[in-house]
């Protein structure tokens, strides 16, 4: 490792004193099956859906009810992979129409649905929902898989270790989450015993994450760890494979890297993530800075 490289990790806090103590949720990707009706529903139920209304307020997390907020309409991008809609199953009875109420939703209904959901299993056990939390107007959007025992016991998400590191790699970039970022997960529940979200789950959720991306309107998500990518992105490919790549969620551009959680166990992949953050700040300069040279979608 070069002298500037520990640098580097120096100053975000990545050096090897950082040790592992939650489980990782850089595992396996979810499966495609369960994901695509509920994606199908909610474009669906998204199609004419009245503009949405914005708000300025930024947000504080308080425990189990933590809320956050809305920004710009982002210049389109450079895509450079399209990805692969798989074919649609028929949606489940009733489905359609919780995934339509749920994309007219403002924040605060959208926050209070979630803090009462019981859709899917991990109702059960969870003890706060982890809704999300930052600033509304938010360019940068983290997503990650879901909460872990400390998220779920404060009801915000990334306040463990691996939140931490977040929040170290965002302060070497000179930000922080209450300003211009906003953080979320794909499954606001803690799945137990840190698994990897079900197929189900992730469907059943889906729809809150995508509402709060069409609330946010952020320039950029960056998907944190496979789990995120895979969903948002559906398709099954590596984090190493897409990295440094300008992806697209609907209409938001989305890149991927490393998980928190994951980047604890490995010095390398630190670096490598540290990268792909500073090609995300690239290229979210390059598409604020001159917003006529961004490609259509
Ligand atoms: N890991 C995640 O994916 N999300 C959290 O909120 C915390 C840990
Ligand atoms: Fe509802 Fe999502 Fe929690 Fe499941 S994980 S109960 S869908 S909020």
């Amino acid at each position: 490792m070069s002298r500037r490289r520990d640098e580097m990790l120096d100053e975000m806090g990545l050096s090897p004193r950082w040790r592992l103590k939650e489980t990782a949720a850089q595992t396996a990707p979810v499966p495609a099956t369960a994901r695509s009706s509920s994606i199908a529903a909610m474009e669906a139920a998204s199609t004419g859906a009245p503009s949405v209304a914005r708000s300025s307020t930024d947000a504080i997390a308080v425990p189990c009810g933590a809320v956050g907020t809305g920004v710009p309409t982002i210049p389109p991008v450079a895509l450079e992979t399209a990805a692969a809609i798989p074919a649609t199953p028929a949606t489940p009875a009733g489905e359609s129409e919780r995934i339509a109420r749920v994309m007219q939703m403002d924040w605060a209904t959208l926050a209070d649905t979630v803090s009462g959901c019981t859709v899917c299993a991990l109702s059960r056990t969870r003890r706060c929902t982890v809704f999300g939390v930052g600033d509304r107007r938010a360019t940068w959007l983290f997503v990650g898989e879901g909460p872990g025992a400390e998220e779920d016991a404060r009801g915000e998400p990334f306040v463990g270790q691996a939140g931490r590191l977040l929040d170290n790699m965002l302060a070497a970039l000179k930000m922080n989450r209450g300003d211009d970022v906003y953080i979320a997960n794909i499954v606001k529940c803690r799945p137990p015993d840190n698994r990897v979200p079900a197929a189900a789950e992730v469907a059943a959720c889906e729809p809150y994450l995508h509402r709060q991306i069409e609330l946010l309107q952020p320039k950029l998500i960056v998907a944190l760890g496979k789990t995120a990518a895979v969903t948002l992105l559906r398709r099954e490919q590596s984090i190493a494979s897409m990295r440094g790549q300008v992806f697209r969620y609907r209409d938001t551009p989305l890149i991927v890297t490393y998980h928190p959680a994951y980047l604890l166990r490995s010095l390398a992949e630190k670096s490598k993530s540290w990268e792909d953050l500073c090609f995300a700040r690239a290229k979210v300069r390059e598409w604020t800075s001159d917003a006529t040279s961004a490609p259509t979608a």
